[in-house]
């Protein structure tokens, strides 16, 4: 049995409740853990920590902070095998992604906001005529939450947690219960590279009180919070009648949008990555294929060739391409798409089934799957499943395309194949999202502003826009004469 603890002002420390929460290997359906099921009082041991942690805390000069946070880094970067292992085990993701996207991404995150911290600049303006300058002091919030998900578990939760200690915050956060492991680890870091106690504090449990005990504190300023939709409906109407900052990064419905003058090899490629990486379960996957209907059935017969050939593995066998899906019941929620798709008047192009790995028949697995959809209206088509399963859907004209592709309450990220530089052009703004990607997918430049439209969230995370979240901008105006 893996136990993990809570990680309060320094230290590791079980739940004061004295109460658990089995923790899931998806890989074979069994329990090897216990996690703690926090209270409210846990949380207000953290928050009293991080208060009492924050005037030295935002006080450190910037090169103290950076370097603490660059020896995070590295200690991640050091790990790398055993966190990625441990990641791969708790999500059930295959340990090849693990290694070479989740884990080394962490370890960016902190080398990228320790860096960026040293060249974060506000700005001044002259009043001409007024013998006046204004300029902008950027003071740290205080004491914020972040909470995130399980899909990219390390990865997620130090994208929020870097950002606000380079500012000058002290942090009380909660990882997914669904995957707490590598946060867990990360607090052994954090003590190893000797973070000063307080300054960062992770409490697990689950979301609807260890979360919502995060949410609801008053001394909590501000919450950065990656998770569904719902979720996030939930966390503003608590939130916004205590005035607190809010990033939401919430769900996608993606579109990928192929033209017939695209490079075809590369986008044949690069959508089965970014259709079932992770075994689908990344907010960025484009999930709604449409395709020109003059390349439509040379498509539709290569993708489904190249979907039957993907290996279902256990997660830590280097040549498994998709690993178990994250919990039981979330395995269940996916596939009740799929046994649903006959009544949307769709067709199952392949895939479809639950897939039994030998020596581990209880974990979660699915196949792949493609399905064939009349209309972009379908529940298939409007409602985010997150797991191994596409649409695909041929279209007429770009306005067509468009169209199919803004028609859904999310606004995450798109997809768009073409080397058409007019119509790259109009489709980049009009289409309803955060981010474009063109000719390309997940291809991540840290210092771009990343987040949704819509009902995919509100604030952008990344590069200055992160440390302008994490921090209060002051205008101070100065005559003279
Ligand atoms: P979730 O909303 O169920 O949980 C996310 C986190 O919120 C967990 O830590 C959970 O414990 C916590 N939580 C749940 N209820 C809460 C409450 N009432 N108050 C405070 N915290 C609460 O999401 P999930 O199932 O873990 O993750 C999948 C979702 O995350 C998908 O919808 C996916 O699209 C989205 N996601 C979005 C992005 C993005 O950048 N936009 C990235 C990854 C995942």
């Amino acid at each position: 049995m893996q136990n993990i603890q809570n990680y309060i002002n320094g230290k590791l420390q079980p739940p004061l409740s004295g109460e658990w929460i089995d923790n899931y290997d998806p890989s074979c359906g069994e329990v090897y853990g216990k996690i703690p099921n926090s209270s409210e009082e846990d949380v207000e041991e953290a928050v009293q920590a991080a208060v009492k942690a924050f005037p030295g805390w935002s006080t450190t000069t910037v090169e103290e902070r950076s370097s603490i946070l660059l020896k995070i880094a590295d200690l991640i970067e050091e790990k790398l095998q055993f966190l990625a292992e441990a990641e791969s085990k708790d999500n059930g993701k295959p340990i090849s992604l693990a290694l070479a996207v989740d884990i080394p991404r962490a370890s960016s995150n902190f080398l990228f906001f320790g860096n960026a911290i040293t060249q974060f600049a506000s700005e001044a303006h002259e009043s001409v005529g007024h013998y006046a300058i204004n300029f902008t002091l950027r003071k740290p919030l205080g004491i914020v939450g972040c909470i995130s998900p399980w899909n990219l578990p390390l990865y997620l939760f130090t994208w929020k947690i870097a950002p606000a200690l380079a500012a000058g915050n002290c942090v009380v956060a909660k990882p997914s219960e669904v995957t707490p492991m590598t946060a867990y680890l990360l607090s052994e870091i954090c003590i190893e590279a000797g973070l000063p106690e307080g300054v960062l504090n992770i409490v697990h449990g689950l979301g609807n009180t260890t979360g919502q005990a995060i949410v609801k504190h008053p001394k909590i300023k501000a919450i950065s919070f990656t998770g569904g939709t719902t979720t996030g409906e939930h966390i503003a109407r608590t939130a916004a009648p205590m005035f607190k900052k809010l990033s939401l990064e919430l769900g996608g419905k993606n579109p990928n949008i192929i033209f017939t003058d695209c490079d075809y090899e590369k986008m044949l490629n690069t959508t089965v990555r970014s259709s079932f990486a992770n075994q689908g379960q990344i907010c960025l996957c484009g999930s709604r294929i449409f395709v020109e209907e003059s390349l439509y059935e040379k498509f539709k017969t290569d993708f489904v060739a190249r979907v039957k050939a993907i290996k279902v593995g256990h997660p830590s066998q280097n040549d498994s391409n998709l690993g178990a899906l994250v919990s039981k019941e979330h395995l269940e929620k996916v596939y009740s798409y799929i046994e649903d798709a006959p009544n949307q008047n769709a067709t199952i192009l392949c895939g479809g089934k639950k897939v039994t790995v030998e020596g581990y028949e209880n974990g979660y697995y699915l196949e792949p799957t493609v399905i064939e959809v009349k209309t972009n209206q379908c529940k298939l088509n409007q409602e985010e499943i997150f797991g191994p399963v596409v649409t695909i859907m041929p279209f007429k004209t770009d306005e067509e395309a468009l169209s199919f592709a803004n028609e859904v309450r999310y606004g995450l990220s798109a997809t768009l194949w073409t080397n058409n530089l007019n119509r790259t052009m109009h489709f980049s703004n009009e289409l309803q999202v955060g981010v474009v990607w063109v000719n390309t997918w997940l291809m991540r430049d840290l210092r771009t502003p990343f987040g949704g439209m819509k009902d995919s969230g509100v604030g952008r995370e990344g590069g200055q826009e992160a440390l302008r979240f994490f921090t209060e901008p002051k205008n101070v105006c100065i005559q003279y004469s």
